[in-house]
């Protein structure tokens, strides 16, 4: 599949009613914090698909009125985008493993979401950065800028 240059703004905007209402059937709430960013190369149903995986973990390991956090904005050559909830945190010992296919601490989890989203990343030459705490987790994707001449 190809890559088209749009702002990950204005596939969050799209995407925005669907999450909404998922947090909203969970008794959980969306926050929006969208940045000036400029457009990347992009493929729109990867990027959808990886916005789904990680807004349902972040939902999912969220208490009941938790609050999950999308941001975007632009730091020195990247786009980023996080996803930031006030769940239980991943222990260390896990954090290693998440990503690997069929890995999950969920009863009826697949272990997909996190392996599908991190291969998404690589497509797009970006990076994954997780940061977790018993205060909640935070998922970083750095996209690259596209190059100044092609
Ligand atoms: P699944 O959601 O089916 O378990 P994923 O690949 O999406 O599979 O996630 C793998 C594991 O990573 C989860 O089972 C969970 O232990 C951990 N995880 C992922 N995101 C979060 C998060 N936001 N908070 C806490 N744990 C998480
Ligand atoms: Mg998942």
């Amino acid at each position: 599949d190809s890559l088209e240059l749009k702002s990950l703004n204005e596939i969050l905007t799209t995407m925005y009613p669907l999450i909404e209402a998922y947090a909203f059937q969970q008794d959980k709430q969306i926050r929006l914090i969208a940045g000036n960013i400029p457009p990347i190369y992009v493929n729109e149903k990867e990027i959808h698909q990886l916005l789904l995986n990680l807004v349902r973990n972040a939902l999912e390991a969220s208490p009941l009125r938790g609050i999950v956090t999308l941001k975007t904005e632009v730091l020195h050559d990247e786009v980023i985008l996080t996803v930031k909830d006030r769940g239980k945190g991943i222990d260390p010992t896990i954090l290693k493993k998440i990503g690997t296919p069929f890995f999950t601490t969920k009863e009826k989890g697949t272990g997909l979401g996190l392996a599908v989203s991190y291969s998404i990343v690589e497509r797009h030459k970006g990076k994954v950065f997780v940061e977790s705490s018993e205060k909640g987790s935070v998922f970083k994707i750095h996209f690259p800028l596209p190059a100044k001449v092609d």
